[in-house]
């Protein structure tokens, strides 16, 4: 097999770098991109697309319809840019010391890359089983079309997959688990007045506050529980308010005070049950606040719906498979939520390798090492051998 090549793949990799698709945003234009380059190797595309049209996941398959084929899947979304201190341009792809720079370089238009410049040898390799490629976005802002992706493989394929290798960020090591996420936003509503009456009103500030302190109260009582897995940093579920905001002026009692708030569960616990105990201590205040303001009110809705977390096997068939092809032994887990526990729910035994650091990601100065993306290539290569064999 001949081997791919470093060249072409960066010059794809600078193409998918200046098409900058946040989170949250259309993403048409790279879709675009990539289908055509995709079908200039006949390969057959099909894009999903959500109600109003302007979100967009790519699917499509080198080899036979049968079953236990590998699904190679990324998000195409990436992270802002902007306020960060980039020394280099963030949407243009900058090579120094065998590191290509960029946004999205690391996390993870890096892989996308690879599976895109391996197209034409997936093409030409006599596979017995299919390779699928399943692109995804939004995964920046809560991994929301992981799942309808997962299920749109099935909907399209007649057979069915075993395997998805999820390319995240992981220095090409095999990751058999990743912690689930659920983000939430909690409002509330106090009454305002003198800062002197703060027995007579009920300031939202302070119930905030009350309840971020709860949030950490609940995480350590956690521990208490047993509610522990060794494989993770930290052992725990974990609970933590990032942004908080209310009032207008030291001597004024808030009225209005919401917070932003995220749990990261490990494999055996649920956020919506967390997030049940949470409501449940909301309504207790609710009660004893309404005795002095009748209007109090504690608001929570998921930014989100709950990103579930990962656990296979390090025993799986798919671990075996990548370790043998990237000359790698044991697996490990990590701390950061993907799409992997989506495709696993979904049925297919997944795992997450790809090129690059984690720690690279979402930072000014993103960078993929060179070497890395050679690992992935390799990887690549390697597939197409196993699903020929
Ligand atoms: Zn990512």
């Amino acid at each position: 097999m001949n081997m791919l090549s470093i060249s072409d793949t960066k010059s794809i990799l600078t193409e998918l770098i200046s098409i900058p698709v946040l989170g949250g945003q259309p993403n048409a234009r790279i879709t675009g991109y990539i289908t055509d380059y995709l079908k200039s190797f006949d390969a057959e595309v099909h894009i999903w697309k959500n109600s109003s049209e302007d979100k967009q996941c790519l699917l499509c398959r080198f080899g036979p319809a049968v079953d236990g084929g590998i699904i190679l899947s990324g998000h195409m979304d990436v992270v802002p840019a902007e306020g960060q201190p980039w020394t280099v341009p963030a949407f243009n792809l900058t090579e120094k010391d065998d590191k290509w720079y960029g946004r999205g370089t690391a996390d993870m238009k890096g892989f996308l890359a690879c599976c895109m410049a391996a197209a034409s040898m997936f093409r030409k390799a006599d596979l017995k089983k299919p390779v699928y490629f399943a692109f995804s976005t939004d995964e920046e802002i809560g991994c929301l079309f992981g799942r309808t992706l997962a299920d749109y493989i099935r909907q399209i394929y007649i057979e069915r997959p075993a395997f998805a290798v999820i390319g995240e960020a992981s220095m090409m090591q095999t990751i058999t688990g990743h912690k689930g996420i659920c983000v939430a936003e909690t409002t509330v509503n106090g009454s305002a007045g003198h800062s002197s009456r703060i027995l007579t009103e009920v300031s939202a500030v302070h119930v905030a506050a009350q309840l971020v302190q709860w949030l950490e109260y609940r995480m350590k009582k956690l521990i208490g529980e047993g509610r522990v897995n060794a494989h993770f940093y930290p052992n725990h579920s974990s609970m933590h308010a990032g942004r908080i905001s209310g009032g207008i002026a030291p001597n004024v009692i808030a009225d209005h005070c919401f917070f932003q708030w995220d749990v990261r569960v490990i494999p055996g616990d649920d956020a919506l049950d967390l997030i049940a105990d949470f409501e449940n201590y909301c309504r207790e205040l609710e009660i004893e606040y309404r005795k002095r303001f009748p209007g109090f009110k504690i608001e929570t809705r998921l930014l989100h719906p709950p990103v579930p977390p990962l656990i296979t096997s390090p025993e799986s068939e798919i671990v075996r498979i990548l370790n043998k092809i990237n000359n790698t032994t044991g697996t490990s887990t990590v701390a950061y939520a993907a799409e992997a526990g989506q495709f696993s729910e979904a049925g297919y035994e997944s795992v997450i390798c790809g090129p690059g650091d984690i720690a690279q990601a979402h930072r000014a100065d993103e960078y993929v090492e060179v070497s890395q993306i050679e690992k992935c290539l390799k990887m690549m290569e390697g597939i197409a051998q196993y699903l020929s064999e």
